[in-house]
C-alpha cells in the first residue's frame, strides 16, 4: 500500500497537521512529494500539498480515504522547499498550508484551469498513445487527460522535456497566444501542389515554399517576409495544404525595451576585495553572510553583478532581492542589460499571468537569475550559488501578514541548505545586522568610496520653527526656495520629498479644533482633492469633503499637513514658471505610470519631481543637482522604536539622489527638530555615530538587537471582551516564561480601533525562551473556536516590524 501524507487546505489548528491518504493504483508513481492534490475531507473535496509519500501509516488502512485527483503532474515544490516550508511553520507560528502557499505564484493559488501542452510542434513523443492524443492539436485540456489511462505515461513526457503542464490563468486575456502558420500535409504532397499551382499562383506558391523549410512560422512573420496577404493563406487552409494554430507566447513585460549589452567593468580595489571575498565562498560552496556595507554610488550592484557572473559560471543560480519601491525600471535594466534573457524578474507590477510566466521560466530552468521583490525569495531553483539581498535594511522585506516572515531569514535558511553565500548590501544596514557583523557573525566588506570621486553632498538643516517665526507659513523655507529657483535659472533639476502620501492631510476645523476621523477606526481621515473625498487609510471608508464641522458648524474646516497634491499646488504657486512631476501612489497606480513618469524626468520634461518614498531609493539621474525633504520629522513621532532608524536611512537614501554624476549636489532638509540627532548624523552622513547612539538607546530600553520582540495583537468587537482576552494571555505568557522575560500591556494598541473592532498588544521582550513558542502556539489552539467564530482575532508577530 503507498501511503501520501497530505496538508489539507484549511488554515487552522486542528488540520494543521499531515493527514494520511491512500495513494489509488492508478496514481502509484505518479504522486511524488510537492505535488498538490484533491483530497476528500469530512464531506468535502479539498486541496492539498502532498509532503511525503510512503509505504506505512500510524492509522489503520481501513479509515484512509483514497486520493481523489491530481492539481499537478510534477512537484510544484521541490525537497528543500518542502523542509523550508516547515520551518517557517515553527519559526512564524503559521499554518504549513499557509507557508506553502505563500511559496507560489498567486495564479496557482486559486483554482485553474489546466492543460497538457506540446512544446514543441515536431517534439518526437515515445509512446504512442501519447501521439495519438496530440494527433491534430497541441494542447490538451487537463480535464480530457485525466480521463484516459495514460497519466503515467504523460508524465514521462514531461521529464523528457517534451509535454508541460500550463495553467490557464483566466485573467486579462489568459494565456498569451499567436497565430502560426504550419504545413500540414506532407512533403510529396506540398510538392505536388506547387507543381499543379499556376503561374498566377505566385503568392501561393512562395507561402508554401517558406514554409516547406520553416514548417511553421507565426502568421505575421509570413505575411511580411512573403510579402502576402492573409487571404493567400486562407486559400492554402481550403486547399488543406497548412493550418492555423494559436500558439501560446510568453507574457513578457519586457518587450517593448531593448537591452544593450553591457560588459564587467574594471573593479576599483575596495570592490575587487570585496568581490574576492565573496568568490571565496562562491568556489568553496561555503554559506557565509557577508553584509556588504557601502555608501551610495559605490558601486556594491557591479560587485553583485561580478559575484552573479562567478555563479552562472559554475552552472549555479542566483537571486537578487530588492525593495519593490526600488524595482525601478532603471535597477531591472541594469541586470537585463548585464545578463539578457537569463533574467527573471518577479514584482507586484506585473499582473497575475505575467508574474506566473517568470515563474515557470524559472521551474523550467530556462532562467538562472531572478530579480524581484521580497517573495521572490522562493523562487524554485534547486542549484542556488548566491542570494543578494539589497537595501536589506528595508522593513518591506518582512511580511505583514501570515506566514510573518522576514526575507533574511529565509535566504539564510536557503544559503544554509545550498551551501552557498548570501550578501546583504546598504549603506545603512540595519542595527540588528552590522551588530552581527560587528561580533563577526556576518563577514563585513566595506566600500568607502563613492564612484564618481565626488564627496557625498553637503546637507543643510532648516530649522521650520524659526522660519514660522520669521513670517513664512509656506512650507518650503527661504533657502529651498532659493536653490529652486537657482536650479530653474540653470537648467538644473530638483527632487522634492515628501514622507508617505497624505500622511498628515487631515481635516480640521480652524473654530473648534475638531478633527474628522473615520467612524471604524481610530485615525483621523486622509483628505484627496481631486475626488474631493476623505478616504481611511486603514479600512478604505470614504466620505464626500463636507463644507461644514460636523461638531461646530462652521465653514472654516480645512485640510492641514502636507500631502503631495498640496505641495504641488503650492508649489506651482511659489514657481509658476516650474515644470513639475508628482509622484506617489495616485499618479502611479496606473500600469506602467511609474515608469513613464521617470522616463519624462529623465529626458528633462520636468524640473521638479516631487513624490513619496518612492522616489528614494534607486534614482540616477545627472541632471539633479538638489535634493529638497520638507518634512523630515514626519516619520520621527511614530510609535515604533525604529522611528530614529528609519528617519535616518530614509534621509541618508534621500541624499543620495543628488549629484551622483559630474554635477555637484546639495541638499536641503526642512525639520521641527533639528536637534535630533537621526538628523544630524544623517546630515553629516556619519552612520557610524549614529549606530553607536542608537545602540545605547536600544540597550537601555531593551529593545533589539539585544532583545528580542514578539507582539500579540488581540482585536475585538467588543472592547470589554478584547481587554479581557489580553489580559489572559498576558498572564498565560507570564506563566510560562522565565523570570527574565519582560511582558508588557496588554494596553491598548496605538491603533486602538479598526474596522470597528477594539485591539489591545502585548509586548513581550526576550533573551533565550525555550518555552515561548509552545506556549504561544497554546493560545491559538485555545482560542481557536472563537477564532474560527470571527469573534476575536488574535495575531502574533515573533519580530514585528510594525507596531501599530
Ligand atoms: P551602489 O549600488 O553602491 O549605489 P552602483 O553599483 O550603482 O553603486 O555604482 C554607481 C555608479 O558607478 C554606476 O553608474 C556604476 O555603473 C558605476 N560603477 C560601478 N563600479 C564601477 C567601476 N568599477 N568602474 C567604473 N564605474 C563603476
Ligand atoms: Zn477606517
Ligand atoms: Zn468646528
Amino acid at each position: 500500500m503507498t501511503i501520501a501524507s497530505v496538508i489539507v487546505d484549511i488554515p487552522a489548528s486542528q488540520t494543521d497537521r499531515p493527514f494520511d491518504y491512500i495513494i489509488p493504483p492508478k496514481f502509484v508513481d505518479i504522486v511524488q512529494p510537492g505535488m498538490r492534490v484533491v483530497v476528500p475531507f469530512g464531506n468535502r473535496l479539498l486541496q492539498g500539498f502532498v509532503i511525503e509519500v510512503k509505504e506505512t501509516t500510524d492509522m489503520s488502512i481501513e479509515q484512509l480515504k483514497p486520493i481523489h485527483s491530481l492539481l499537478d503532474v510534477v512537484p510544484v515544490l521541490n525537497e528543500e522547499l518542502i523542509q523550508l516550508g516547515r520551518w517557517l511553520t515553527e519559526t512564524t507560528l503559521c499554518f504549513m498550508v499557509s507557508a506553502f502557499q505563500a511559496m507560489l505564484p498567486a495564479a496557482m493559488k486559486a483554482k485553474y484551469e489546466k492543460d497538457i501542452r506540446l512544446i514543441e510542434q515536431h517534439m518526437p513523443l515515445v509512446h504512442e498513445n501519447v501521439r495519438a492524443l496530440f494527433r491534430d492539436r497541441l494542447t490538451i485540456p487537463w480535464s480530457e487527460v485525466e480521463q484516459t489511462p495514460y497519466v503515467r505515461l504523460l508524465q514521462q513526457e514531461i521529464a523528457n522535456g517534451h509535454i508541460e503542464v500550463v495553467y490557464r490563468v483566466e485573467e486579462k486575456g489568459k494565456i498569451k497566444t499567436e497565430k502560426w502558420v504550419e504545413l500540414c500535409a506532407n512533403d510529396e504532397h506540398v510538392a505536388h501542389a506547387l507543381a499543379s499551382l499556376s503561374t498566377r499562383a505566385m503568392k501561393q506558391k512562395q507561402v508554401l515554399e517558406h514554409l516547406l523549410t520553416a514548417r511553421a512560422l507565426p502568421l505575421k512573420q509570413l505575411l511580411s517576409e512573403t510579402n502576402s496577404a492573409w487571404a493567400t493563406v486562407q486559400t492554402l487552409i481550403k486547399k488543406q495544404l497548412v493550418a492555423v494554430k494559436e500558439k501560446e507566447i510568453y507574457r513578457d513585460p519586457y518587450a517593448n525595451h531593448s537591452f544593450s549589452k553591457t560588459k564587467p567593468l574594471v573593479l576599483t580595489e575596495e570592490q575587487r576585495q570585496a568581490l574576492h571575498a565573496i568568490g571565496q565562498a562562491i568556489e568553496q560552496n561555503v554559506h557565509d553572510v557577508f553584509l556588504m556595507y557601502g555608501v551610495t554610488g559605490s558601486g556594491k550592484t557591479e560587485v553583485y553583478m561580478q559575484a552573479i557572473d562567478l555563479v552562472l559560471k559554475k552552472g549555479k543560480e542566483a537571486i537578487v532581492l530588492v525593495p519593490e519601491i526600488s524595482l525601478t525600471p532603471q535597477m531591472v535594466r541594469r541586470f537585463k542589460e548585464r545578463f539578457g534573457s537569463k533574467v527573471a524578474v518577479l514584482h507586484s507590477g506585473l499582473s497575475l499571468g505575467e508574474k506566473y510566466d517568470e515563474w515557470r521560466k524559472i521551474q523550467r530552468k530556462e532562467v538562472q537569475l531572478v530579480v524581484g521583490a521580497r517573495s521572490a525569495i522562493f523562487a524554485p531553483f534547486e542549484n542556488i550559488g548566491i542570494i543578494i539581498i539589497d537595501e536589506e535594511h528595508e522593513t518591506s522585506y518582512k511580511q505583514e501578514e501570515s506566514p510573518r516572515y522576514h526575507a533574511r531569514d529565509v535566504a539564510i535558511f536557503r544559503g544554509r541548505y545550498h551551501r552557498c553565500p548570501v550578501v546583504l548590501g546598504s549603506a545603512t544596514p540595519s542595527l540588528e545586522s552590522f551588530a552581527r557583523a560587528k561580533k563577526g557573525v556576518y563577514k563585513q566588506v566595506t566600500l568607502t568610496r563613492r564612484m564618481n570621486d565626488h564627496a557625498l553632498p553637503p546637507v543643510e538643516i532648516v530649522d521650520m520653527r524659526e522660519e514660522l517665526r520669521a513670517g513664512n507659513r509656506s512650507m518650503f523655507s527661504r533657502l529651498l526656495y532659493e536653490k529652486l529657483t537657482e536650479r530653474l535659472q540653470k537648467g538644473e533639476q530638483s527632487v522634492l520629498f515628501l514622507n508617505r502620501r497624505g500622511y498628515s492631510s487631515f481635516v480640521m476645523c480652524r473654530d473648534c479644533g475638531h478633527v474628522i476621523q473615520c467612524p471604524h477606526c481610530d485615525i483621523s481621515l486622509t483628505y484627496h482633492r481631486v475626488q474631493q473625498q476623505l478616504k481611511c487609510h486603514y479600512c478604505g471608508y470614504e466620505q464626500r469633503m463636507s463644507a461644514h464641522c460636523p461638531a461646530c458648524q462652521s465653514e472654516h474646516i480645512r485640510f492641514f499637513g502636507t500631502g503631495t497634491q498640496k505641495v504641488e499646488e503650492e508649489l506651482t504657486k511659489l514657481l509658476p514658471h516650474a515644470r513639475v512631476i508628482r509622484m506617489d501612489v495616485d499618479t502611479t497606480s496606473r500600469k506602467g505610470a511609474h515608469e513613464r513618469l521617470l522616463n519624462e524626468f529623465g529626458d528633462g520634461k520636468a524640473d521638479i519631481l516631487l513624490g513619496t518614498q518612492m522616489i528614494a531609493k534607486g534614482l540616477d539621474f545627472p541632471n539633479v543637482t538638489l535634493v529638497g525633504v520638507l518634512a523630515a520629522d514626519t516619520m520621527l513621532h511614530v510609535p515604533d522604536f525604529r522611528a530614529a532608524e528609519k528617519t535616518f536611512q530614509l534621509l541618508t537614501q534621500v541624499s543620495g539622489r543628488a549629484g551622483r554624476h559630474h554635477l555637484p549636489g546639495e541638499v536641503v532638509i526642512q525639520t521641527y527638530t533639528p536637534e535630533h540627532y537621526s538628523i544630524q548624523l544623517a546630515a553629516d552622513h556619519h552612520f557610524e555615530a549614529f549606530y553607536e547612539r542608537e545602540m545605547m538607546n536600544r540597550k537601555k530600553h531593551g529593545y533589539p538587537p539585544f532583545y528580542y520582540l514578539t507582539l500579540i495583537t488581540v482585536s475585538h468587537v467588543d472592547a470589554l471582551k478584547g481587554i479581557s482576552i489580553a489580559e489572559k494571555i498576558a498572564a498565560h505568557v507570564k506563566k510560562h516564561l522565565s523570570a527574565e522575560a519582560v511582558v508588557l500591556g496588554p494596553v491598548a494598541s496605538p491603533i486602538a480601533r479598526m474596522n470597528d473592532r477594539y485591539r489591545y498588544q502585548c509586548m513581550i521582550k526576550y533573551k533565550r525562551e525555550t518555552n515561548l513558542t509552545t506556549a504561544l502556539r497554546a493560545i491559538v489552539e485555545h482560542y481557536q473556536r472563537d477564532m474560527a467564530r470571527g469573534d476575536v482575532t488574535i495575531t502574533i508577530d515573533l519580530n514585528p516590524y510594525m507596531m501599530m
